[in-house]
């Protein structure tokens, strides 16, 4: 299935949320995804981050800069989630049902779109999502909502992942820091 997992950050300033917004892209990465869409303001920087991360770290997440946002949530929920069928939307938000109650319902067999907020969300998102979903019902961070909600979806060992073509492998250490780094065997 083509981008079965995307992230969409909703009203990105360039001046101001570059860091939060790389560290989404970093967690939607990390947990899964493997398209992270941008709404608001252009930022090559962010996606620079990204193209460096899969680079080093092995993957292929793409990032795509979509606008305000609106129209790709509402083509992606009633149309086209990128074969040609409609997807399934999850908006994350305090006001929503609590995740765990909704992980469960969602089904799998569709592509899935997790909406991330900004300063200012639209109150069409809450209208065009099949669930608004929150992570407890009061205010933090997009970062977190977005972590949770993703390691509930992905369900035990969700976080384990091992990307292709990685140059920097990292192999889990009680004591250090070990890591292959297959450039320096590609120089040797
Ligand atoms: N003021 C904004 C609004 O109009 O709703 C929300 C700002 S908040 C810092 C940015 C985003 O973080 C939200 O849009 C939402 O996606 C996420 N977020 C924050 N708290 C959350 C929660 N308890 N559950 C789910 N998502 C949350």
């Amino acid at each position: 299935m083509p981008n079965d997992l995307s992230v969409l950050r909703l009203g990105h300033r360039k001046g101001r949320d570059p860091r939060i917004t790389t560290h989404l892209a970093l967690v939607a990465r990390a947990l899964g995804s493997n398209q992270f869409l941008l709404a608001g303001d252009e930022d090559e920087g962010v996606f620079a981050n990204v193209a460096s991360v899969n680079e080093r770290f092995g993957g292929h997440m793409e990032c795509e800069h979509v606008g305000k946002g609106i129209g790709r949530i509402k083509r992606f929920a009633t149309e086209d989630a990128g074969d040609g069928a409609p997807g399934v939307v999850v908006h994350l938000t305090m006001y929503g049902e609590p995740y765990r109650q909704v992980v469960p319902r969602i089904r799998r067999d569709r592509p899935l779109m997790v909406v991330v907020g900004g300063a200012k969300v639209p109150g069409d998102v809450f209208k065009h999502a099949h669930y608004n979903v929150a992570v407890g019902n009061q205010p933090h961070s997009e970062v977190a909502a977005l972590a949770l909600f993703l390691e509930a979806w992905s369900g035990e060992g969700g976080t384990e992942r091992h990307f292709p073509d990685a140059q920097l492998v990292i192999h889990p250490s009680a004591t250090g820091k070990s890591v292959t780094d297959k450039r320096r065997r590609e120089e040797e």
